[in-house]
């Protein structure tokens, strides 16, 4: 498994992660929550890789 974490000062919420897989990005009673476990590694790379902050990252 990897290791998927979020930082929430550096978050623009510019939405790229839950509009772009909503599956494993979502909003839950105002919370964001990551599930990484719904969708392939490569699928959530591209995710990391589009988000304009650098607040995802990705660690093997
Ligand atoms: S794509 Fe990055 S900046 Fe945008 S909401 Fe997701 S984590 Fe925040």
């Amino acid at each position: 498994m990897n290791n998927l974490s979020w930082d929430e000062k550096t978050c623009q919420h510019a939405g790229n992660c839950v509009k772009g897989l909503p599956s494993v990005f979502r909003i839950e009673n105002g919370q964001f929550v990551i599930d990484e476990s719904a969708a392939s590694l490569e699928e959530i790379k591209k995710i990391v890789d589009s988000c304009p902050s650098g607040a995802l990252k990705l660690q093997d």
